[in-house]
């Protein structure tokens, strides 16, 4: 851990004027907006998983609601998650700690360690493997591998009375958000949210509980798509598998289909009960009415899981986008009620790219899905054909058919070096790869500066590269390639994960009551949310603490990254 010391400003933004924050006005010259004065008493850090810089722009001037209310601030609509390894758990590592995921050491979803104790088992992001009972896939859920603190951690050490409170679907997404040291951490788990092994949970999660156990068994109606989602709205066939683009998220009554919990978890729903738990957790633990301020992290994986399972361009993400304002807009409107000075954060832990059939229909006929040969399974067979060293079990180690490789350790080291060479030179002979990278040349990469947007494949890597846990080979595949061989329609069709800014770019929005409005379409990073919020808040850390930079949200003369 890095020392944390007390705050010495408390008042990071000039006082302008004592007055009220104004409606901006128009048209004409607005009056002198006056920036709020001191820290907020509570930071309100959301993110939207899955939500692309590209949906974002396409939604955005339907909004009416929450997201409506955060386009009245600061808006960065190009913010990238920079790194090159896309996925969930090295996205929400970087948005509260300022770090790519090479410090926050989040290099992956999951990740193996071929030399320790777990050989040729996965390692998940957000385990504690040390417990004999964490599998990977079935984690004892743990921010133990979480290499940095978070700004709720930070808050906590220069101040403890900060409570830090995180609530998500994922498991990965609340540690890694909340950290290390959490008051109250909430995830879906089944049928229900549950928390970390030790901990009971609180009256206010047994009450949702019990709200979405009757949904659950009574089932809900198929969700209205507005007038806007009418072009979306057609079937596109998925091979013989079956079709995607006209679900309205109908929930059958349990009983009636044995997989109810998932239609529930799949759907704008998933959004409303994450949204009801953190409105009741403000309420009970009564954040942001204690002596220092406290930070809720909200993650709302809907779109993730929607945007997964039927793509990004049907009339269901569209239904989920419209879902998604309202149940934004109902938190802030909860928090308005209770007359708490709050801040918003909205950001995203990576983007997504839409189901390679629907990409076909409109006018991107490259995209493609991956060819099979280049599954782990069978690189691992041509790799053994080409060298003729074989061992017991795969050769290669790996969770997809791109990112991280790694050689099983069964292979004598003396034998490695061929093992990689050959598995380099089998997937840079397949057009469908974009880049190659060995552990040995991004370890001699330097980590990147400067604009995220004209960062090369390596530079991206590199900045998901740690050396004690990534592949001996890094598989970047090329853009529009979809990673997912066959697809699964309702459950897996579409995904994320490429080095492409389509995946890495993500909105960036700040909110708070008073905050003048201004748009920066200029390039930004995610690790900049956790030092723009720290000045904001008046921590002071030492130089280094963050890769991210302080952006200074007054948006006019003032500074509100002034020490
Ligand atoms: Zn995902």
């Amino acid at each position: 851990m890095r020392r944390v010391f007390v705050p010495l400003a408390l008042l990071v933004t000039p006082l302008l004027s004592a007055c009220a924050a104004q409606q901006v006005a128009e048209p004409g010259y607005a009056a002198p907006v006056s920036l709020p004065s001191g820290p907020p008493k509570l930071i309100v850090a959301i993110s939207v998983d899955q939500y692309s810089a590209d949906l974002f722009a396409q939604y955005r001037s339907h909004y009416r609601f929450g997201l409506a209310r955060l386009q009245q601030g600061a808006v960065f609509p190009s913010g990238f998650q920079s790194h090159a390894a896309t996925e969930t758990c090295p996205g929400h590592s970087t948005l509260l700690t300022g770090d790519h995921p090479a410090r926050t050491g989040i290099i992956a979803n999951t990740w193996y360690e071929p030399g320790g104790p777990r050989g040729t088992k996965p390692i998940y992001c957000a385990e504690d493997d040390r417990n004999p009972d964490s599998t990977a896939r079935n984690p004892v859920v743990s921010a133990y591998h979480l290499k940095v603190p978070t700004l709720g951690e930070y808050m906590k050490a220069a101040d403890p009375r900060s409570r830090n409170v995180a609530v998500s679907a994922k498991d990965r997404a609340v540690m890694m958000m909340g950290g290390h040291t959490i008051d109250a951490a909430y995830w879906w788990k089944g049928a229900g949210f549950v928390t970390l092994a030790g901990r009971d949970l609180a009256p206010s999660a047994v009450a949702e509980n019990a709200v979405v156990t009757t949904t659950l068994k009574t089932g809900a109606p198929a969700l209205a798509a507005p007038a806007w989602c009418q072009s979306a709205d057609h079937a596109v066939a998925l091979g013989k598998k079956g079709n995607t683009g006209q679900f309205r998220f109908a929930l059958p009554a349990v009983g009636s289909e044995a997989n109810a919990p998932d239609f529930f978890r799949i759907s704008p729903r998933m959004d409303g009960a994450t949204v009801d738990l953190a409105e009741r957790l403000v309420d009970e633990m009564g954040l942001g009415k204690g002596g220092a301020p406290d930070i809720l992290s909200v993650s709302l994986s809907a779109t993730d899981y929607i945007g997964h399972a039927t793509g990004t361009e049907g009339v269901e993400m569209c239904i989920q986008m419209a879902e998604l304002d309202k149940n934004i807009g109902r938190l802030l409107d909860h928090l308005d009620a209770a007359g708490i000075d709050y801040m918003v954060v909205l950001s995203a832990d990576h983007g997504g790219l839409d189901t390679p059939e629907r990409l076909d229909e409109q006018a991107l006929p490259r995209a493609v899905r991956v060819d099979p040969a280049l599954t782990p399974d069978a690189l691992s067979k041509a790799v053994a054909a080409k060298t003729g060293i074989k061992v017991d079990g795969p050769l290669l180690l790996a969770e997809a058919v791109f990112g991280d490789f790694y050689v099983n350790r069964a292979v004598p080291a003396a034998q490695r070096p061929a093992v990689i060479q050959a598995l380099v030179a089998t997937v840079k002979a397949n057009p469908q790869v974009a880049a190659v990278f060995t552990a040995e040349e991004l370890a001699k990469t330097p980590m990147p500066t400067g604009n995220p947007q004209d960062w090369t494949l390596k530079d991206r890597a590199r900045a998901s590269f740690d050396p004690a846990r990534s592949g001996d080979v890094v598989i970047l595949l090329d853009r529009a390639i979809v990673p997912i061989p066959e697809p699964m329609p309702g459950a897996y069709i579409a995904t994320h994960g490429s080095a492409w800014d389509y995946d890495r770019r993500v909105p960036m929005l700040f909110w708070r009551k008073g905050l003048p409005a201004f748009e920066q379409p200029q390039p930004v990073e995610t690790v900049d949310i956790a030092p723009t919020l720290a000045a904001i808040l008046g921590l002071t850390l030492p130089d280094g603490t963050f890769d991210g930079r302080c952006l200074d949200l007054d948006g006019g003369s003032g500074n509100t990254c002034a020490k």
